[in-house]
C-alpha cells in the first residue's frame, strides 16, 4: 500500500503547482495500511484539517484508481505534535463506492461551489456565464473560461458540475483535467478498451475538461478528444474548457479543435482587484477559522500577487503562525512572516535562472538548450540543465518540458536519466554535475525560514 500511495502522490505532483505540492504533499508519510485503508501522517491538526479539506478527495481517487477498488484514507498527526483526543479523520465519503463503481466518475470536488465563489468586477462575465450555463445546459456550449493561473477557473468549473448534480443528481457529469483525459485514453489504449473508453465519453451530460490547453501537441488526445466533443455536441450535451492560454495561443493545436473551442462562449477571468482579493480572503479566513483581522487581510491583498492559490498559501501559513501561538496575527508579525516568505518565493530557484547559469557554464546559448539541436555539444548541456532543473525546482517533467522550448514531459525524463547513468559510470561528469550545481545554488540566495515558527 505504500507503493500505492506514493505513485497516487507522484501522480498528483504533475496536477498542482509544483510549490503547492512541495509544501502540502510533500510532507504526508505513509503509516500504515490494509486492503481497504491507509493510514497517512501529516505533521500537525493545522496541516491535517487543510488536506482534508483541499487534497483527500484527490489523493483518495487516486489510490482507489490505482487499486481498482474503495479504499479510504485516515490523516493522523505526526508523534510529535498529537494533541490530547486528536483522532484520525475518515475520508469524506464520495458517490463513488467499491462494490458498483458507476460507468463514470464525476470528479467533481464538493467543495467548489457557486456559493463561495465571490464575485468581483474580474470574474463577473466568468460567473455569470458559468450560472447560466448551470441553469440551462447547452445555451452557449462549448463555455470557455480563459484566465491565468490561480484566478478560479478549476473553482468556477467544479462550482457548474456541482450545481448541475445538485438540480439533477442522475445526471452524469464528468470533471477532467486534460492530463487525466490523456492519462484514461492512453490507459485504455494500451488495455484495448477504447470502445470503452468512447462508449464511456459520449454517454455523459456535461464534460467539463479543466486546463485544456495542455492537449497542444498531444495528437492522439486532440483526435479522441475531437470526436468526443463532437458527438456531445451534436447531442446538445455540455461541454465546458477551462484554458490559461486563448485557443489561438495554445501550441501544436489542431485547426479543427480550435475552431470548436472558438465556436461556443468565450469568458475571461481577469486578476482581480484589492476589494476582490480581500473578500476572498477573509471568506477563505472564515472558513478556515482563521482570525484575520481586516488590517492583515487589506496588508495581504496589497501585495502584487494576483494568484489567489498562492495567496490562500499565504494565509494559511498566518494561520499556522496563528494556532501554533494560539493568537491572532498582528499587522506587524504578518508583515514580517510575509515578507521573509515573499522573499523567499522570489528567489527561488527558477528554470530561466538554471537555464542561464547553465548556459554560461557550458558556453552554450540559453536558445540553444531551449532549441531542438541534437548536436552533441548542445543536447548534453541540455540534459544536464534538465536534470537541474528536476532536482533544484519544484516542477513537474511536464512544466520543466514545456520550459525548455515546449518539450514533452518524456523527453525530460530520458534526460534525467540519461544523467543519472552516466553519473554512476562516470566520476569526472559527476564533479562537471555538481559544479554546476553549486554555481546554480550560489548564484540565488536563499533567505532563513526557520525564524517564521
Ligand atoms: P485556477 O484553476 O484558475 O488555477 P483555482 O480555481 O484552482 O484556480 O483557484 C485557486 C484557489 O483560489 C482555489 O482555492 C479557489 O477556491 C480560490 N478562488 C479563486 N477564485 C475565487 C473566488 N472568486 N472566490 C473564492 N475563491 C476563489
Ligand atoms: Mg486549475
Amino acid at each position: 500500500m505504500k507503493k500505492i500511495l506514493d505513485q497516487a502522490l507522484a501522480g498528483l505532483e504533475s496536477q498542482l503547482e509544483p510549490e503547492e505540492f512541495q509544501r502540502w504533499l510533500r510532507p504526508l508519510k505513509y503509516r500504515s495500511g490494509t486492503d481497504r485503508n491507509i493510514r497517512i501522517q501529516v505533521p500537525n491538526i493545522f496541516f491535517k484539517k487543510w488536506i482534508t479539506d483541499r487534497y483527500l478527495h484527490k489523493i483518495r481517487a487516486a489510490v482507489c484508481d490505482l487499486c481498482g477498488r474503495d479504499v479510504t484514507l485516515e490523516l493522523v498527526c505526526g508523534p510529535t505534535q498529537v494533541s490530547a483526543g486528536e483522532t484520525s479523520t475518515k475520508a469524506p465519503v464520495e458517490s463513488i463506492s467499491g462494490d458498483q463503481p458507476p460507468l463514470v466518475s464525476s470528479g467533481i470536488n464538493e467543495k467548489y461551489t457557486f456559493s463561495n465563489f465571490v464575485v468581483g468586477a474580474s470574474n463577473q462575465l466568468a460567473h455569470a456565464a458559468s450560472l447560466a450555463v448551470a441553469n440551462a445546459t447547452a445555451v452557449y456550449n462549448p463555455l470557455f473560461i480563459y484566465g491565468g493561473s490561480g484566478l478560479g477557473k478549476t473553482h468556477i468549473l467544479n462550482a457548474i458540475g456541482n450545481h448541475l448534480l445538485k438540480n439533477n443528481p442522475k445526471m452524469t457529469v464528468a470533471y477532467r483535467t486534460s492530463e487525466q483525459f490523456t492519462n484514461e485514453l492512453i490507459e485504455a489504449l494500451r488495455s484495448e478498451h477504447m470502445s470503452d473508453f468512447r462508449q464511456k465519453y459520449r454517454s455523459i451530460d456535461a464534460l467539463f475538461i479543466d486546463d485544456i490547453h495542455f492537449i497542444g501537441g498531444k495528437e492522439r488526445t486532440q483526435e479522441e478528444f475531437f470526436y468526443t466533443f463532437n458527438s456531445l455536441y451534436e447531442a446538445d450535451k455540455q461541454i465546458v474548457l477551462s484554458s490559461d492560454k486563448m485557443p489561438k495561443d495554445i501550441p501544436d493545436l489542431e485547426d479543427r479543435l480550435r475552431s470548436r473551442f472558438e465556436g461556443g462562449l468565450f469568458a475571461d477571468i481577469a486578476p482581480p482587484d484589492q476589494e476582490t482579493k480581500v473578500a476572498i480572503l477573509s471568506r477563505k479566513a472564515e472558513e478556515e477559522g482563521i482570525p484575520l483581522s481586516n488590517e492583515v487581510a487589506f496588508y495581504l491583498a496589497s501585495q502584487q500577487e494576483t494568484n489567489i492559490r498562492v495567496l490562500e498559501g499565504y494565509l494559511a501559513r498566518l494561520g499556522a503562525y496563528a494556532s501554533l501561538h494560539n493568537a491572532p496575527v498582528e499587522l506587524d508579525m504578518a508583515q514580517k512572516i510575509l515578507g521573509m516568505f515573499i522573499e523567499a518565493d522570489q528567489k527561488l530557484i527558477t528554470v530561466d535562472h538554471i537555464l542561464k547559469v547553465a548556459a554560461s557554464f557550458f558556453n552554450v546559448k540559453v536558445a540553444d538548450l531551449k532549441s531542438a539541436k541534437k548536436q552533441k555539444a548542445v543536447a548534453a548541456p541540455r540534459q544536464a540543465a534538465m536534470y537541474m532543473a528536476r532536482q533544484l525546482t519544484h516542477m513537474s517533467t511536464i512544466e520543466i518540458g514545456q520550459r525548455f522550448g515546449g518539450r514533452d514531459h518524456s523527453t525530460v525524463i530520458h534526460a534525467v536519466k540519461k544523467v543519472t547513468t552516466r553519473m554512476q559510470q562516470d566520476h569526472s561528469f559527476t564533479r562537471t554535475i555538481q559544479e554546476l550545481e553549486r554555481t546554480i545554488r550560489d548564484s540565488v540566495t536563499r533567505p532563513d525560514y526557520s525564524q517564521a515558527g
